[in-house]
């Protein structure tokens, strides 16, 4: 059967990668989680001190962007693949509203992204893919069959967000994780390289008022017209 590259974007906390795993999973694709990347960036950022509040150090970070080496394992209790920074899985340190502070300044810099960029297009080579992001359906993958953005309100989104992170034992206010939200949207829609946009031939789902199961259903309904095609 054909196989095709789907591109799932939109804005933070859409659920953008609860439907993309559900797919590729249905589908038997590769999922592959961008923000995962920008977020394991940052992480090293992070621990080289390289940004903080008070300061970010990009012509450093720029310098040790050879170290950094991502790669992803699939984990089959879990049914996807997890993201290692230089042979480690951070994929719970990357989840924190710590790392979600910085990321869009990091994911903000041109060398970070072409080196993330890169390495996206090394995964999607060989098509049979799920790719959510900010930039796959009109950067990475233009030619993608087919495009999704996702949005829903601030709100909803941040309710989202808040919860998981509380299951998880982190100390956040809800107030705080909206203002990261808006925050992160706002400078992810407004940087000059790769700017969060919908692509013109993207298909836009609005989930406010959809739950998990309905959404899944229209995407997938999308995606096998597509590989039936
Ligand atoms: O998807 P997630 O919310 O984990 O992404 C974290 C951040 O990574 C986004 O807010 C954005 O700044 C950046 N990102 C990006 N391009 C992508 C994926 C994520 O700039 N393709």
């Amino acid at each position: 059967m054909k196989k095709i590259i789907i591109a799932i974007d939109g804005f933070s906390s859409t659920g953008k990668s609860t439907v993309a795993k559900q797919l590729a999973k249905k589908l038997g694709y590769v999922y592959v989680d961008t923000g995962a990347m920008y977020r394991a960036v940052t992480l090293y950022a992070m621990q080289q001190n390289l940004i903080s509040e008070k300061y970010f150090y990009t012509e450093e970070l720029i310098n040790s962007l050879a170290e950094i080496q991502l790669e992803f394992h699939f984990n089959a209790e879990k049914g996807f693949a997890e993201i290692y920074l230089n042979g480690t899985n951070v994929e719970n340190d990357i989840r924190t509203l710590n790392v979600s502070q910085f990321v869009s300044a990091i994911a903000a810099v041109p060398e970070v992204r072409k080196m993330q960029v890169k390495q996206q297009h090394e995964l999607g080579k060989k098509k049979g893919i799920v790719m959510d992001g900010r930039d796959i359906g009109t950067v990475v993958f233009p030619q993608a069959e087919l495009k999704i953005f996702m949005t829903a309100s601030a709100e909803t989104r941040a309710k989202r967000r808040f919860d998981e992170l509380l299951a998880k034992g982190e100390k956040v206010t809800f107030e705080e994780v909206i203002q990261n939200i808006e925050e992160r949207d706002n400078i992810d829609s407004s940087r000059e390289d790769s700017p969060l946009k919908k692509a013109e031939d993207a298909i836009v789902i609005d989930n406010s008022n959809l739950n998990p199961e309905e959404q899944f259903q229209k995407i997938l309904q999308l995606a096998e017209e597509k590989i039936q095609a």
